[in-house]
């Protein structure tokens, strides 16, 4: 076979991967996107899934949901977020408050902060590792805050949702 031919061939195959991967994407924002109880980003890799919210005196709850998104009290999940700059990051620790656990500081100032979760499940569970930039914009086109926006517009500076 003549190089340009299985070039043609591999680009042929990726453009169909791609495709599929595309439409993937678009069906699970139609049918699948969806933000937490209290209007927070949710974490799916976890469970049960937590929901990461950002409050008005911006401090950090995360609380526990089940499938329909119904608060679950947390147990014994630990929570730890590093956020900020690289350099000098904030850490983060949470203390249980009810149905929910409440970061012990409020987040530092800044836009698109780079942000990571890890949310252990249990003493022994393992540990899962969120990352994300922190944009708290309120959506244009939908009713939460961009790093919890469920709807599907161009996120400037954000990397697209996988
Ligand atoms: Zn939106």
């Amino acid at each position: 076979m003549k190089p340009t031919t299985l070039a043609t061939l591999l680009t042929l195959a990726l453009t169909a991967i791609c495709a599929t991967a595309a439409d993937k994407e678009k069906d699970d924002h139609d049918h699948a996107a969806k933000a937490g109880p209290t209007g927070g980003r949710l974490i799916t890799k976890v469970e049960p899934h937590a929901e990461f919210f950002v409050t008005r005196d911006n401090k950090i709850e995360i609380r526990f949901v089940d499938d329909d998104n119904k608060v679950l009290a947390p147990a014994g999940q630990t929570v730890s977020v590093i956020m900020g700059d690289r350099s000098k990051p904030t850490r983060l620790a949470f203390a249980q408050q009810g149905d929910k656990l409440v970061s012990d500081q409020t987040i530092p100032a800044g836009d698109l902060l780079p942000t990571v979760v890890q949310i252990k499940a249990g003493a022994d569970g393992k540990t899962v590792t969120e990352r994300f930039n922190l944009n708290l914009a309120d959506c244009p086109t939908c009713d939460y805050r961009e790093y919890a926006c469920i709807c599907d517009h161009e996120h400037v500076g954000e990397e697209k949702k996988k």
